[in-house]
């Protein structure tokens, strides 16, 4: 029983160290594998990255200028 005890313990310390590692790996890498949703501007039809876009009612727009022309 007490071997048994060791080896979760043993066991709880190698996953929690692989957790560590690929934690940091991650912070090298930030984003990498992820990929960035792409929108398209309502009034120009230009891609873009969906965080740098202009969200509008009647969709995404590149710049704030586009948002007001098209009105949304
Ligand atoms: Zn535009």
């Amino acid at each position: 029983m007490r071997y048994l005890l060791l080896l979760l313990v043993a066991l709880l310390i190698a996953w929690q160290w692989r957790t560590a590692r690929s934690r940091r790996s991650d912070r090298q890498a930030p984003r990498a594998d992820e990929p960035i949703e792409m929108v398209v501007c309502a009034f120009c039809g230009v891609h873009l990255a969906k965080p740098e876009a202009v969200a509008g009612r009647q969709g995404f727009y590149c710049s704030a200028a586009h948002q007001r022309s098209h009105g949304g």
